[in-house]
């Protein structure tokens, strides 16, 4: 299995549990292992499975933000030659309502425009909601029958996207928070337990300093 990325708490306290962990083998080698010993070795393994554990879980938890972060795709055309070839994204723009979406500057028509989407899936909800919301009032005052069906149409389909949508964000936003909450416990326990080896090793340190 690949090691997931740590943390520089992380990797610390790693490094003093392979410490504490050779010198159990040492002891174990010449017969010296104490139950205390054997106590202190145990708890560092299962800290450094559950440091690994965590670690791995926070991966794939970004991972999976990242991925969705991505999920969205332009399509963007050039609103003066209506064309996509010659088109080169070139950033972001926040617009009056906070969504971002991307700018990119047409090479042909040498002109810079702001895509008229967001580029990611959380203000993707909030702008079909607002998009479907000026599609059913625009339905109000249509007259014209076939206009009147093509917009039902499209509103039922942004609708089946939006509760598509929905629930994905949902458990990625409760899982990040969850995240949070778990990395705060995590570098607690990681500080207090750091901090308890470092002592054990300064008091080794000094018993085995030669008089
Ligand atoms: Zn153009």
């Amino acid at each position: 299995m690949k090691q997931p990325a740590l943390k520089a708490n992380e990797r610390e306290l790693i490094k003093l549990i392979h410490f504490f962990s050779k010198r159990a083998q040492h002891l174990i080698a010449t017969g010296e292992l104490s139950s205390e010993h054997e106590q202190l070795t145990t708890a560092c393994h299962n800290l450094e499975q559950q440091l690994l554990t965590h670690a791995a879980n926070r991966a794939a938890i970004l991972d999976k933000r990242e991925r969705l972060s991505k999920i969205i795709e332009d399509n963007a055309y050039c609103p003066k030659c209506q064309k996509a070839d010659m088109l080169k994204r070139n950033g972001t723009a926040t617009n009056e309502h906070g969504w971002r979406s991307n700018t990119y500057r047409c090479r042909r028509c040498n002109t810079t425009f702001t895509w008229n989407r967001p580029n990611n899936p959380w203000d993707m909800v909030p702008f079909l909601e607002l998009y479907i919301r000026e599609l059913e009032q625009s339905l109000e005052t249509q007259q014209n029958q076939a206009v009147v069906e093509h917009t039902e149409e499209a509103i039922t389909q942004l609708q089946d996207s939006l509760s598509r949508l929905k629930p994905v964000l949902e458990t990625s936003n409760e899982e990040v928070i969850a995240l949070d909450q778990k990395e705060r416990e995590m570098d607690k326990m990681i500080h207090q337990f750091k901090n308890y080896l470092q002592i054990e090793k300064i008091k080794l340190d000094t018993y085995q300093e030669p008089e």
